[in-house]
This record gives C-alpha cells, sequence and structure tokens, in this order.
C-alpha cells in the first residue's frame, strides 16, 4: 500500500511541475484567482473531493511561482494540501481494497465451481466443465464425450 501512495506522491509532484506551465496560459487568457491564505477553503471537510485539493495543490504551486504566496504561505498551504491529499488517497485506497476484497471473493466462488467441475470432468472438444459425470454429449458444444469415470 505504500507503492501506491508512493505512486500518487509522484503523480502530485509530477502535476505541480507540469501543471503550472499549462496553467500559465490560463492566467494570460485572463483567470487570475488567488488562493490567499485566508480564502482558503477549510480543508478537513470529509467530502473535500480529490480533485479540488489537487486543484488547489497545482494553484498553490502556481502562485508561490508568480511569488504571490511567501515562502511561509506557500511550505504552509503546500504542507496543509499535501497531508489532505494524502488522506484522501489513503481513503481511496481503503475503498479499493475492499472492491478487491470483493474481487477474492468471486474468485474463490469461481475456484469453488471449477472444483466442483473437475469432479466431473471437462469436455474433450471445447473444454467446458461438465454438468454430470455420466454426460453422453457436452452441454456446450454439443460433441460426444468419451466416458470418463474419475
Ligand atoms: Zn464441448
Amino acid at each position: 500500500m505504500t507503492i501506491v501512495v508512493g505512486l500518487l506522491l509522484v503523480l502530485i509532484v509530477g502535476g505541480m511541475i507540469g501543471i503550472p506551465l499549462l496553467r500559465s496560459e490560463e492566467a494570460e487568457a485572463g483567470e487570475l484567482e488567488s488562493p490567499g491564505l485566508e480564502d482558503a477553503p477549510a480543508p478537513q471537510a470529509p467530502g473535500a473531493s480529490r480533485d479540488a485539493v489537487f486543484k488547489e495543490l497545482n494553484e498553490i504551486e502556481f502562485d508561490y511561482q508568480m511569488k504571490k504566496l511567501s515562502d511561509e504561505d506557500y511550505r504552509l498551504l503546500k504542507d496543509r494540501y499535501s497531508r489532505m491529499a494524502v488522506a484522501i488517497l489513503k481513503e481511496e485506497e481503503e475503498e479499493e481494497k475492499s472492491a478487491m476484497d470483493e474481487v477474492e471473493r468471486e474468485v474463490e466462488a469461481e475456484l469453488e465451481r471449477s472444483e466442483d467441475a473437475a469432479e466431473t470432468g471437462f469436455c474433450t472438444h471445447c473444454g467446458a466443465a461438465l454438468k454430470t459425470t455420466g454426460q453422453a454429449f457436452c452441454h456446450k458444444c454439443g460433441g460426444k464425450l468419451e466416458n470418463q469415470a474419475g
């Protein structure tokens, strides 16, 4: 799990480097909004969306580069939002983990089904798992089956 967080941190840093360059065009186009220290949104909102946080991180970086933020403000904001980003990523990781559990359960169920099938054998023509041991024809491809006792 540390790998995922690490990768995402790389993405954050990469975004910080890459996106401000893109954003400078936007800024020239007239979109100049500064996240002053005062009007920065309260970051502890549990539903704070990941996009918002990442966007904010980029803006902080951008504003710092544009010398609109002091070193102190920059460090403060960056620290705050980096923490939020990490918290959000960890949350997402948890969700991902439970999704993985579900997949694992499905795989296990699938394995159990194929274990059942292993007892009845497989079609020699198409490989379908057979329903019963005494099947004379494959229910899937209709091929004639050898008697696969055992
Ligand atoms: Zn078959």
